[in-house]
């Protein structure tokens, strides 16, 4: 044997050195060992027998062919590459790949039926949450028509509950819907003019009421580069911005929700790189889900996704409309500490460009709050109306330092402020303004009456910050309408809003609050809203009151432990009456222990309200009058 053909004894591949004509010269020891026996026993010269036959096809140069060959009693395939010599023999040299091709075969079948699956769950979504839908329209639709027609207390409040639970069922299928066309590739943008700043404070007031329940604040900055039209898909933009903040509400306790706008850049053509970030003070997300978090169904830790519902569908439908706005997603999060999603969207400017016009506003600015969410979207807010003197206090009394050093600047006060140390601070400027949660507003006119000047309701507009602090009140005026919801002087009382009687309502579930206002008002009483135990005592502090009406259950303080501040803080002789779903005897007792008058059980008729109000306001002025008639 040849030194040269020594060497492919060494190698792991069949190989066969034949002739020109086919007859084999030279079987190396691999091919000895699993070719056929009769490549084993004739060593030279030797046919290949059938299997292997083939390798004398005439293919006469290079190339590759793969045959099979039956050895050791399985049927093999080899893939033989064949390599003809300078000498005119040809070497032909084989690997066995069975399990590569079947491995390979199983590999397609596992691909297509992969594709299969995601085809017809995409197919399955679709239908079902279209199938979904229609009885969905009957039920809301039957239950808003059922809303108008006379139902009592209690049969409206369990409407109202179809058709809240309802609505959010919709919502979770059309997140379905739209995500199984989004993943079927339908995704088409609807590009037109828009105004940035609208759609960010439009996004905050909408979820304001959801993170008022929970007692968080939600702010919206918008940088004054922002040009005042865009051009874009307003409504996925309103999607990205009202799943994203929408989740930040979901996942947060204590603290806010930010929607914050900026600038990023401006492309050569002029378009502008947006950024988007919604940061909260939340739960935060663990390292280990950050990387699964966009896919779809997916949640963070099991255990806590159950507390909240959802589909684990927003993010996964958020991150392809920015991709498909030519933006990224990105998130940063902090497990305890929060979470901040941030998005960038390329889109171009309407009229090239123009950002707001800076009004000319009063500065310095005292800021009074000891929130730090409060405080850094205040600062980001009032640097963009242009004030340059910032002066935060942190208490009460240190508000009242800056005040006494700059009795001319404006004060904007928190509302746990201008709760506790209202009618103080509110002297100590002609422009106090009172900082209002949606929930607060009931107790505007209570404000009033401890010498506020105005009110701007949260989450704060930035146009009518501007307009409650422009030193040119004459000129702003006419932007007021246009610009401000509720946000304004707080007007004087009107006949409208003068009552028989005047009422503190306490009361924490909104809809049995808007029941008991309106039966209130239709009676010509004049009602201030707390929303729990505690506001009701600050507001009773500040204004005095003909009668309280104190729900039992409520968050941070219940009714039992705000009668019992109300009378230790002197109001011994107004009449408290307790509004309550337990019917016992038992709570009578300890409603009565607690102070109160009396107790009416919920759902209550309104006559058998209006009839205890005039009760007991006509007890009281009795007894005031015999108070002051005893010598
Ligand atoms: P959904 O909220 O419907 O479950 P998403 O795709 O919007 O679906 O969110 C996926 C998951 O990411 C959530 O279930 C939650 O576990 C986590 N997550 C999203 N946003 C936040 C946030 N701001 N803070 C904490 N966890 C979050």
């Amino acid at each position: 044997m040849s030194p040269s053909l020594a060497v492919l004894d060494r190698i792991a591949l069949f190989a066969v050195l034949t002739d020109g004509t086919g007859v084999v010269l030279y079987v190396n020891e691999a091919g000895k060992g699993s070719l056929p026996t009769a490549v084993n026993e004739f060593f030279s010269p030797i046919t290949l027998p059938e299997g292997i036959k083939v390798i004398k096809c005439p293919t006469g140069g290079t190339g590759r062919f793969t045959t099979s060959v039956d050895y050791l009693n399985r049927v093999r395939l080899v893939e033989w590459t064949t390599s003809p010599l300078p000498d005119g023999n040809i070497l032909y040299t084989g690997q066995d790949v069975t399990r590569d091709r079947r491995n390979w075969a199983v590999l397609k079948d596992m691909a297509r039926s992969a594709n299969d699956t995601a085809e017809s769950k995409t197919r399955f979504l679709a239908t079902m949450s279209h199938e979904m839908r229609t009885p969905l329209n009957g039920i809301l639709g039957m239950t808003g028509l059922l809303l108008d027609t006379g139902l009592d207390g209690n049969q409206k409040a369990y409407a109202e509950a179809v058709r809240e639970s309802g609505m959010s069922l919709l919502g979770l299928i059309n997140d379905i819907l739209d995500y199984s066309k989004i993943d079927a590739g339908h995704l088409e943008l609807d590009e037109r003019p828009f105004d940035p700043s609208g759609l960010i404070q439009a996004v905050a007031e909408l979820l304001s009421p959801r993170a008022a329940q929970k007692g968080l604040e939600i702010a919206s900055y918008i940088a004054p580069d922002i040009p005042r039209r865009m051009i874009g898909d307003e409504g996925r933009l309103r999607q990205i911005l009202l799943n994203l903040a929408g989740n930040g509400v979901k996942f947060t306790e204590t603290g806010g929700v930010s929607i914050e706008v900026r600038v990023d850049e401006t492309t050569e053509n002029g378009d502008y790189i947006l950024r988007f970030d919604v940061r909260d003070t939340g739960i935060g997300i663990s390292r280990r889900d950050l990387d699964k978090i966009f896919e779809e169904f997916q949640q963070a830790d099991d255990t806590r996704a159950r507390e909240h519902e959802g589909t684990g569908l927003g993010l996964a439908i958020a991150q392809r409309i920015v991709g498909a706005m030519k933006g990224k997603i990105t998130v940063q999060s902090e497990v305890g500490q929060g979470s901040a999603f941030s998005f960038t969207v390329t889109l171009a400017a309407e009229d090239g460009g123009a950002a707001r016009t800076q009004p000319q506003v009063s500065s310095p600015v005292v800021v009074a709050t000891d929130n730090d969410f409060v405080r850094r979207m205040l600062s980001l807010q009032l640097e963009a109306a242009g004030v340059d003197t910032v002066l935060f206090a942190a208490t009460p009394k240190e508000a009242l330092n800056h005040l006494a050093q700059y009795p001319n600047a404006p004060l904007l006060c928190d509302l746990a402020f201008a709760a506790s140390d209202g009618g103080k601070l509110a002297k100590a400027t002609s422009r106090a303004l009172v900082l209002l949660s949606p929930t607060a507003r009931g107790r505007l006119e209570a404000f009033r009456r401890a010498g506020f000047a105005g009110y701007l309701i949260k989450p704060i507009r930035q146009s009518s910050l501007e307009e409650q602090l422009s030193d040119a009140p004459q000129a702003t005026a006419a932007r007021g309408g246009m610009a401000t919801r509720l946000d304004s002087p707080i007007p004087s009382e009107t006949t409208s809003t003068v009552g028989r009687c005047r009422i503190l309502l306490a009361e924490d579930n909104q809809i049995n609050s808007v029941l008991a206002t309106a039966i209130l008002k239709r009676a010509g009483h004049h009602v201030d809203l707390a929303g729990n135990g505690l506001e009701a005592v600050e507001t009773f502090a500040l204004a005095p009151y003909d009668i309280v009406l104190m729900d039992m259950r409520m968050p941070e303080m219940d009714g039992l432990e705000a009668t019992r501040a109300i009378r230790a803080q002197g109001g011994t002789t107004t009449p408290i009456i307790a509004l309550t779903a337990n019917a016992s005897g038992n709570d009578r007792n300890e409603c009565l222990a607690a102070g109160m008058d009396d107790f009416l059980t919920k759902p209550f008729d309104p006559e058998d309200l209006l009839g205890m109000i005039s009760r007991w306001t006509k007890n009281a002025a009795q007894k005031a009058q015999s108070v002051t008639q005893t010598p």
